[in-house]
């Protein structure tokens, strides 16, 4: 099969992402085989192939955002039918055993595996994962719009939870990228007012056109005091003028799994139980809530689409703002 492979880390401009002819992977006991039909790119991604995320596996196939249908079935797989149309997440694996896991809280598992990082993903024609950690993907989404909803979706939608946001309530998003786009559609269906603090004038005005009451630079502040607010760009330097921006009592949520150094702060900034809080991963049943809501209301999504074998590109034009809502490999070669 073709299939976007990283040998070594290096900045994405140097073209890191080999696209060549590999083995086509074979579904162990319990595992489906996937053929892949589109993978969305997620910052993740970036943060793998340039290493801000510790190597695990090498050469490894990034992308944890696929939708494709079910090509064959391991043995004693028996959840999807050959043909069943299937999401797979970041989350690949969890060891189901550990104290987190036990206690409902697998996204924090000790021993847990990750699609593009610690196995192999979906920048690829196939690709294998546990049916266990498998989503039935709703109908009501073409298949290219529904590959951002498998991680900016998801974690967006979790993020939200963690912020416990509530109808008439105030939400800030610091970054608007492709999560950002997702997790206004649901806010705003839950009766959220929707602040958004990014870079530059497109992003903006991508907000606005989704419904935010304002949109800033990103470390502007915003008319009004916020119960909550989300920052998922991967800047430390935004804690400071986010948590500034929170009414008493107020959450701040951390989208990124990357994040720069978060500078010294004013203890007044946090005093009044202001709250910071990040989010790591997700639970499978942040998925399946997520998918429900999102085929309701129904979510729609920005997609730039690129070609599988110009994945690097994609990931430039991603970590130069120049993406607006997600970018998608179509990997149908
Ligand atoms: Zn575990
Ligand atoms: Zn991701």
């Amino acid at each position: 099969m073709k299939a976007c492979v990283l040998h070594s880390i290096a900045p994405v401009e140097k073209a890191p992402l080999d696209f060549a002819d590999v083995p086509t992977p074979q579904p162990a006991r319990r595992e489906v085989l996937v053929r892949v039909k589109f993978c969305g790119v997620c910052r993740t991604d970036l943060h793998v192939v340039e290493g801000e995320l510790p190597p695990k596996k090498s050469p490894v196939i990034p992308g944890h955002q696929i939708v494709g249908v079910v090509e064959r079935t391991g043995e004693g797989a028996t959840r999807f039918k050959v043909g069943s149309r299937v999401g797979i997440p970041w989350l690949h694996k969890t060891d189901q055993v550990c104290q987190y896991c036990r206690a409902c809280m697998e996204n924090l598992c000790d021993d847990p595996t990750f699609t593009g990082y610690t196995v192999d993903g979906g920048y690829a024609e196939y690709t294998v994962a546990p049916e266990d950690f498998v989503y039935t993907m709703p109908d009501s989404f073409p298949d290219m719009q529904a590959a951002p909803l498998l991680c900016a979706g998801i974690i967006g939608f979790r993020s939200l939870r963690l912020s416990g946001i509530k109808s008439g309530g105030r939400l800030a998003f610091y970054g608007f990228g492709a999560a950002a786009h997702i997790a206004i559609q649901v806010a705003r269906h839950w009766g959220v007012e929707v602040y958004a603090c990014t870079r530059g004038a497109k992003h903006q005005q991508l907000a606005l056109e989704f419904g935010a009451a304002w949109a800033g630079e990103a470390a502007a502040e915003p008319p009004a005091k916020l119960d909550a607010a989300i920052i998922f760009a991967p800047a430390g330097e935004l804690v400071p003028p986010a948590l500034k921006a929170l009414k008493k009592g107020g959450v701040l949520v951390l989208g990124g799994i990357h994040m720069s150094p978060v500078p010294s702060l004013d203890y007044d900034l946090l005093y009044h139980e202001r709250v910071v809080r990040s989010v790591a991963n997700n639970t499978r049943q942040d998925g399946e809530d997520f998918l429900r809501i999102a085929a309701e209301i129904p979510i729609r999504t920005n997609v730039a689409l690129y070609p599988l074998q110009d994945a690097n590109r994609a990931l430039v034009d991603l970590k130069s703002d120049r993406i607006n809502g997600a970018a998608v490999l179509d990997c149908r070669v």
